[in-house]
């Protein structure tokens, strides 16, 4: 038998190019919130394909632009510092916008032989206009076995750009367990804003020993159900969270989720919880260590 293959895979591209598409439907499961919005996409979220013979782990980054703003900086970098991270990276291009200036630029600095270029959407584009595209990227320089049209969407592609990934990976780890499809960055974002919020609307009545666990964050339809507890170690903090007849529990919630929203560019339902629990701490240090949350 041959050898166990993994490495680490960067999507890369300008906003709106199917960056999240394509993570999910390369991991079968919806991991990263897709919006028609651009920059809803805030960290590295990683999705994570394993099989009997290998292991990839997919970054979807931030898309590269020109930043504005510091927040636009700061994802810029995380978008960098993704591609340095990594085995391969898979640029991709929407089909229908073209290769544009920030493209060109982006292929030059990150040509490699372990660069791929994925021209998406060719689902609503003809064959001369995939064509050409082919062309201007061989023209680029990326070799022509290394650019692959796909639709994200509906699937057509994937098949060959998943192989030609795969033909890339060394021998290599499992990094994760088997039925870990993500680390989910998303959730440890979610998990921070309510814990701030908490702390803000409580200011000095609850001291800083509460944490906060996401038990479940699922898109349902047009929104994200979300069900989050806040732990803390004593009864009589659990009831100056909850407040008289909810209200502190009620406030906590409803400003959380309007920047959890923001976050993920969707409406959230957001189930707030409390229990006292003396030794939460150390349990959640143990969910972080079984890598089902991130601490980074
Ligand atoms: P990202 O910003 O690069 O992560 O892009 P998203 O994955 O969020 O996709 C942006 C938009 O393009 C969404 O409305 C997707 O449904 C749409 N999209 C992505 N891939 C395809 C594709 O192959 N064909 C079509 N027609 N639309 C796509
Ligand atoms: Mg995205």
């Amino acid at each position: 038998m041959s050898e166990f293959r993994s490495g680490f895979v960067a999507l890369m591209g300008s906003p709106n190019t199917g960056k999240s598409t394509l993570l999910n439907r390369l991991v079968g499961e919806k991991v990263t919130i897709v919006s028609p919005k651009a920059q809803t996409t805030r960290n590295k979220i990683t999705g994570i394909v394993t099989t009997d013979y290998y292991q990839l782990v997919i970054l979807d980054t931030p898309g590269i632009h020109v930043p504005r703003t510091k927040l636009g900086k700061y994802m810029n970098d995380q978008a960098y510092s993704a591609n340095r991270d990594v085995d391969l990276t898979v640029m991709m291009i929407d089909a229908v916008v073209g290769i544009k200036e920030q493209d060109i630029s982006n292929i030059k600095a990150l040509l490699s032989p372990f660069f791929f270029a994925a021209i998406n959407k060719i689902d609503c584009v003809n064959e001369q206009k995939i064509h050409i595209l082919v062309e201007k990227l061989v023209d680029l320089n990326v070799p022509r076995k290394s650019v692959f049209p796909i639709s994200a969407l509906n699937g057509t592609g994937v098949r060959e750009l998943t192989d030609a990934i795969v033909a890339e990976l060394e021998p290599g780890p499992k990094y994760y367990p088997d039925d870990m499809i993500t680390d989910r960055p998303e959730r440890f974002i979610a998990s921070e804003i309510i814990r701030e919020k908490a702390l803000y609307c409580l200011s000095q009545e609850v001291p800083h020993g509460i944490g906060v666990e996401i038990e479940k964050m699922v898109p349902e339809g047009d929104l994200v159900r979300i069900e989050a507890v806040i732990f803390c170690e004593r009864e009589s903090q659990k009831s100056i969270i909850i407040g008289r007849n909810g209200s502190m529990l009620k406030k906590i919630g409803t400003i959380s989720r309007h920047d959890i929203e923001s976050l993920l560019g969707s409406k959230v339902f957001l189930g707030l919880y409390v229990k006292a629990k003396k030794d939460w701490r150390n349990s959640a240090r143990m969910l972080q260590e079984l890598g089902y949350t991130r601490g980074d």
